[in-house]
């Protein structure tokens, strides 16, 4: 039900600042000088050879004492504590996080757990976790567990394009998914409490309309771009739509049943499933959320062109689950529908058997999309 708690004030949130460009990383010691000078900078071993040791050099450079923790690939409690002790014994002043959307996530927990600030590096388009407040964590078999908030945003975010075209393009259609959701559910979520616990903003929907009007015009380019290893216009466009703009859409704007039969979705134990990246799960929660919507045939057909032409998810059986049973699908439509999900902000009657039928009629649509000649 929205706002049960009757709030009646409205609120905005953002990190104090975003840059964006070729050469982010180059003049990373400009943007982060007045964070401190001993830095523990998070990243994954892949992601270090890629970015880190540039980024460690260009710190160097700036008189910065860098202290180097490995990411290991889930953002668990597990992890969170391990680099927060090393934090401690290396006596840093700041987190640096530079990866992808669990690297970033854990970074958020570290900084918190260690009352610093965080600087945020995404190396990726590929989520909407550089801006926002909160991060997402999971068990170490993949599970989703539950959000954690934090009382502030990342200081800083800065997003080196010269870095994130070198990313798959897969990445970036993930992200696209990811933002693709940001408005659908600011939508249906416009009467209850954003994450920051306050109502949606004129700016917070402005934004998540803006997000989805990028990614309509410019998503397919920017995706063919990214496979040419092009820095353009529209490539820099989506970027920022699927970083800048569904971060802060989707905080202050709040999230609504894709996120939500999204994080149902990570305890079905399936192999393809856990390979599938969170706008690809996400990609299938908006056609759920359209099915609720009760959008129209026109509205779900624009919706699923857009998601084909970069390559997005939008049965269960691209999924790789497309042999789910209907005890699985229960289960799902449950856990979507858990007592603190964000499906609750809708505008509308929820029951876990809604949802369920949700599912079934938006794989129904999905697989007659893809049926077509
Ligand atoms: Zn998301």
């Amino acid at each position: 039900m929205p706002n049960p708690n009757r709030v009646t004030e409205k609120l905005f949130q953002s990190p104090s600042k975003y840059i964006q460009g070729p050469s982010a990383i180059h003049n990373a010691g400009k943007y982060l000088s007045s964070f401190g000078t001993a830095p523990l900078l998070l990243a994954d071993e892949i992601v270090y050879n890629i970015a880190g040791k540039e980024l460690t050099a260009a710190l160097e450079a700036s008189n910065f004492k860098v202290t180097r923790g490995i990411f290991g690939g889930e953002a668990s409690k597990d992890e969170i504590a391990q680099h927060t002790a090393r934090g401690k014994q290396n006596k840093v002043d700041f987190v640096v996080a530079l990866g992808g959307g669990k690297t970033i996530d854990s970074a958020k927990a570290i900084a918190d757990d260690l009352g610093l600030q965080v600087a945020v590096l995404p190396t990726t388009a590929s989520t909407d976790a550089p801006c926002s407040a909160l991060s997402v964590l999971y068990r170490p078999n993949g599970e989703f567990e539950h959000y954690r908030f934090y009382s502030s945003n990342p200081t800083v975010v800065l997003v080196d394009t010269s870095v994130v075209v070198k990313a798959p393009p897969r990445f970036l259609a993930a992200g696209i998914g990811d933002a693709l959701a940001t408005n659908l559910e600011a939508r249906s979520a416009r009467n209850s409490p954003n994450f920051g616990g306050g109502l949606p903003t004129e700016v917070s929907a402005a934004i998540g309309a803006k997000c989805e009007e990028i990614l309509f015009k410019y998503g397919k380019q920017a995706v063919e771009a990214n496979k040419a290893k092009a820095v353009t216009p529209a490539f820099e466009a989506v970027v920022e739509a699927n970083t800048l703009l569904s971060g802060l859409g989707f905080e202050s704007g709040g999230l609504a049943a894709a996120h939500a039969i999204h994080n149902g979705l990570t305890a079905i134990n399936n192999h393809t499933l856990h390979t599938k990246m969170h706008g690809e799960k996400v990609a299938f929660g908006i056609v759920c959320q359209l099915i609720l919507d009760n959008a129209s045939s026109s509205e779900i057909d624009r919706y699923l062109t857009l998601m084909k032409s970069v390559e997005l998810p939008m049965t269960l059986g691209e999924l790789g689950i497309g042999g789910a049973t209907d005890e699985e699908l229960h289960r799902v439509a449950s856990l979507a529908c858990a007592p603190n999900e964000t499906i609750w902000n809708m505008d509308r009657v929820i029951t876990p058997e809604i949802v369920f039928h949700a599912i079934k009629g938006a794989d129904a649509v999905g697989r007659e999309f893809l049926a077509r000649p």
